[in-house]
């Protein structure tokens, strides 16, 4: 009986883990419940040093150049509220999110992002906000660094859902990037989910999910189903009421002509 326990709790892949925090994914694997906070960690791997942004290829499209909000607009109609100034664009609290002007289906994504130097708040108060493919699915951004909180919320989580492998986090106030490779979901005529949308990113250019599926879109302490939607939408940047910075945003569309 003992060692039928042991294979058990094996192949639930947590030992000692109560049952009521497995669930059954899409994919049948065994999966944690929504910011399950027995989640392991992701180990912390040093990325090295920030460089200098690199220019985007010939054929991005360049969303933000360091210059201006003309590719953007305020989520609700609103123009973009957010303050720019020294080559980045800073969260403005209160003002809202802000959204691209242009749709994007499948893309490769690239985001330079950066903390506050100055660290207030703990947890998910600490340097939050997120990078919405499509307005739906959240890469959050979060200070992770010698900063706790729950596995599939901090810095590089598919919010929610999937944790980063590892947590390839810079300190507060230093540049970080995010590459994203990013298929849309694809739907049937009846308007049910035939490919889930999937993810593949990299963090200060460590992979830190690797084509994983989403399970729909993002939420916060849910997981809800996919709902049939528009074959391109745009990418938002959350205002969630933090200092963060974002500078050298550019997109390829992965989308065949
Ligand atoms: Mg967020």
């Amino acid at each position: 009986m003992r060692a039928l326990v042991t294979l058990t709790a094996m192949v639930a892949g947590v030992v000692g883990m109560p049952k009521s925090a497995i669930s059954q994914t899409r994919e049948g694997g065994p999966a944690w419940e929504v910011h399950s906070l027995t989640r392991p960690a992701p180990r912390v791997v040093d990325p090295g040093p920030a460089g200098a942004p690199l220019p985007p290829p010939v054929d991005a499209i360049v969303l933000f150049d360091g210059r201006d909000l003309s590719r953007w607009r305020g989520a609700n109609g609103r123009p973009a509220g957010w303050k720019v100034e020294n080559g980045y664009v800073e969260v403005v609290p209160g003002a809202g999110s802000i959204v691209s002007a242009d749709g994007f289906g499948d893309v490769q994504l690239h985001v330079e992002w950066a903390a506050p130097a100055v660290v207030k708040g703990t947890g998910q108060d600490r340097g939050n906000s997120g990078v919405f493919l499509m307005g739906r699915y959240e890469v959050q951004v979060l200070d992770s660094w010698q900063n706790t909180t729950y596995a599939d919320g901090q810095a590089a989580a598919i919010y929610g859902q999937h944790p980063p492998i590892v947590n390839a986090s810079r300190k507060p106030g230093e540049w970080q990037t995010y590459d994203i490779i990013f298929h849309r979901p694809r739907f049937d005529a009846r308007g049910n989910v035939s490919e889930p949308a999937r993810l593949t990113v990299l963090h200060n250019n460590v992979l830190v999910h690797d084509h994983v599926a989403l399970t729909g879109p993002t939420a916060h302490r849910a997981r809800p189903p996919y709902e049939a939607h528009a074959g391109v939408l745009p990418i938002s940047l959350q205002d969630h009421n933090e200092l963060v910075r974002y500078r050298n945003i550019w997109v390829r569309s992965l989308e065949k002509e």
